[in-house]
């Protein structure tokens, strides 16, 4: 199984997000890189969900709003590796619509927000026969250290 790692306060600022967003669909864009077969997030862009219709059930990400992601990500030495939406009321499971319309490579981030509270997440990636989703794993990882941080920041959180 692939895997995704994610600190706590980029998995704060999603949730925060979609909690927001609640009833409707909430979604964003996963900026990060991949070494060693692991995808890890650096960066979460909450982007306005720009679908003009039915935005309890589905979601759009504007081609402007995809460059603009893809531009922040060059400027900060990072890739697009996935997306995240919301699932109001409904599980984190893909629908047939998020298959559809889903592209190889990426990771799927869905949450599911009952009533306005997140609960749960899940991340999946397109098979490679594109026929169905696979689950990805999530690991909590260390939020990047300060710069110059080291010996005498103990504590100071
Ligand atoms: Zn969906």
């Amino acid at each position: 199984m692939s895997g995704l790692e994610l600190s706590a306060p980029d998995a704060a600022r999603i949730h925060a997000h979609l909690a927001g967003a609640y009833p409707e669909e909430g979604c964003g864009v996963l900026l990060g890189r991949e070494a060693d077969g692991a995808r890890r997030i650096e960066r979460v862009l909450p982007l306005a969900n720009a679908r003009a219709d039915t935005r309890a059930r589905r979601y759009l990400i504007a081609p402007e709003q995809f460059l603009e992601a893809e531009r922040q990500a060059r400027e900060a030495g990072l890739d697009v590796v996935g997306f995240f939406h919301s699932h109001p009321d409904h599980p984190a499971t893909p629908s047939a619509f998020d298959l559809e319309h889903a592209w190889p490579y990426y990771s799927y981030l869905i949450v599911s927000v009952a009533r306005g509270r997140v609960v749960d997440t899940r991340s999946w990636r397109l098979a490679a026969d594109r026929s169905r989703f696979e689950a990805e794993s999530i690991a909590a990882s260390q939020a990047p250290a300060p710069a110059g941080g080291g010996a005498g920041t103990e504590g100071s959180r």
